[in-house]
């Protein structure tokens, strides 16, 4: 059996609570992957006191020498592909292509933030008077804490590590107890790479047992967190009145727009990416399609075929085009929705049911499930339920499509499908969310663009593009006169 340790000031080490979890398979619940420390308070205390200690020399260490030891791990990372999209597939069950995707992502994003590092220069102002310089900088902050959730084990904590140590902060990390085994790997090949100790540290456990020390330590200058909206703005609710820096990139419910002049073949392949992939398990999953009147039966019939082809499998199966959902609470709480849409009258027109015959009968699979005549006044409308169900909805028109789309307490991504530039450009306009597309599925980004939401799905600064390094710093406006 896997033991996964906790890392902490450059050692692995057990919990003092002397206690593990097993993790199983999602594929295969008989199928025991790992057993992972189950942390308490005083081991996250420990982690904030080596990283509290390492931050002054790592705050001092050139840019560039952060970024060369940064540049090492990717290297490493990269020498593992294998591992890594084995591993991810082993504990979140998503099939091995969307692990390859996960990895590419992951390997684009800290590139891309190594580099930003290089540029985290502030700008320099004429002055008004004769004789001053004024500029600005920026600064480290201090012990950051990631909080990471299961859906991407990897690409998540990659866009919060690599900003956070470029810019010169130290930091502890926290991944989901349903995939510890990801970011342990992450952690064995950041030791090899030859970090200072205590600049990164890991520790295993349940948000509901050492989340609350990862928040409220007094240690910690900023936390960088990935989950649940509820989760996310009960962390924002206990730093209130502190000087924590807070990056919340929380829930969706997704909305994409079809209007009548589409292309309907590529609309429809989107929202199947969209709403499918890694299980519909995506914040950015398509999880509403919105279809202008006219061609709303066609698109519903459309869809209906394609979510009844899917061949369902173990990820590991590389025929397999959608894996089991993550685990136990994904699959009840899914589960559970399915019925809340059945009895508030949606037209079940695929799926609606577990899999549970045959290879399925051990594992936590879902058949893709596609509800239409939706209405936004329905739970399974308006709530986000994180796994393959698709709800279908009828707009009039243009207005009543953008209006329905925006009616949700979510804000992260859209799409319209249209070949009418002056309709896109409204929806572009009018589109509540933090990434907006415009005949592309919901889920598409590239890391030199911003992530995150609005609304109810984010919190201060986006993770990605310039503000994921940005985040992890503080502003200082500088004058200085050479000459007493
Ligand atoms: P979750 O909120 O249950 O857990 C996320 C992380 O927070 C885990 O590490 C968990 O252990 C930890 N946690 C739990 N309780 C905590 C507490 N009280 N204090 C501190 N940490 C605590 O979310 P999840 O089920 O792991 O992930 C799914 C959710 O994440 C979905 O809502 C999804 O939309 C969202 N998500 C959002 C984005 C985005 O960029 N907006 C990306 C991926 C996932």
């Amino acid at each position: 059996m896997l033991i996964l340790k906790n890392y902490i000031d450059g050692q692995w080490i057990d919990s003092i609570s002397g206690k593990r979890t097993q993790k199983f398979n999602p594929a295969n619940r008989e199928e025991a992957l790992c057993e992972a420390q189950a942390s308490v308070a005083q081991d996250v205390e420990r982690a904030m006191s080596a990283a509290s200690q390492a931050f002054p020399a790592w705050a001092r260490t050139p840019v560039p020498q952060r970024a060369a030891l940064l540049q090492q791990l990717l290297e490493k990372m990269k020498a593992n592909e294998t591992e890594f999209v084995r591993t991810v597939t082993l504990e979140n069950g998503k099939i091995l292509r969307e692990s390859r995707a996960e990895f590419q992502s992951a390997i684009k994003e800290a590139d891309y933030q190594i580099g930003q590092g290089r540029r985290l220069g502030g700008a320099h102002v004429p002055s008004e008077q004769p004789g001053l310089l004024a500029y600005m900088t920026r600064q480290p902050l201090g012990v950051v804490s990631l909080i990471t959730p299961w859906n991407f084990p990897l690409n998540v904590a990659c866009r919060k590590m690599f900003p956070a140590l470029i810019a010169g902060n130290t930091c502890v990390l926290k991944p989901s107890d349903v995939t510890p085994m990801t970011s342990a790997l992450l952690f064995k090949l950041l030791n090899e790479a030859g970090f200072p100790r205590g600049v990164a540290n890991f520790v295993t456990g349940r948000g509901s047992v050492i989340g609350d020390t990862l928040v409220n330590h007094p240690s910690v200058r900023a936390i960088s967190f990935t989950g649940s909206t509820e989760v996310g703005l009960s962390i924002a609710g206990k730093v209130a009145g502190r000087s924590t820096k807070i990056q919340l990139e929380m829930g969706g419910k997704n909305p994409l727009v079809v209007l009548a002049d589409a292309n309907l073949e590529r609309a429809v392949d989107a929202a199947m990416i969209g709403a499918f992939s890694c299980s519909g398990q995506w914040c950015t999953s398509t999880s509403r399609v919105i279809v202008e009147a006219p061609v709303y039966e066609t698109v519903v019939e459309m869809l209906t075929q394609k979510a009844k082809a899917i061949a369902v499998g173990n990820g590991l199966d590389e025929a397999a085009r959608m894996g089991p959902v993550a685990g136990p609470d994904q699959y009840e709480s899914i589960l559970k929705y399915i019925e809340i849409g059945k009895r508030e009258g949606a037209r079940l027109c695929a799926g609606g049911h577990a899999l549970r015959e045959g290879h399925f009968a051990r594992g936590y699979f879902i058949a893709p499930t596609i509800f239409a005549d939706v209405t936004s006044a329905m739970r399974i409308a308006r709530e986000e339920i994180f796994g393959p169900v698709l709800c279908v909805m009828k707009a009039n028109d243009f207005e009543d499509s953008v209006c329905i789309a925006n009616e949700t307490i979510f804000g992260l991504a859209s799409s319209v499908f249209t070949q009418d530039l002056a309709k896109a450009q409204r929806f572009i306009e009018e589109s509540q969310v933090g990434l907006c597309h415009v005949n592309m599925p919901t889920a598409f980004k590239e890391p030199q663009l911003e992530f995150g939401g609005i609304k109810e799905s984010g919190r201060g600064l986006p993770e990605a593009g310039t503000t994921g390094a940005e985040f992890f710093t503080s502003h200082k406006a500088v004058y200085l006169r050479p000459l007493s």
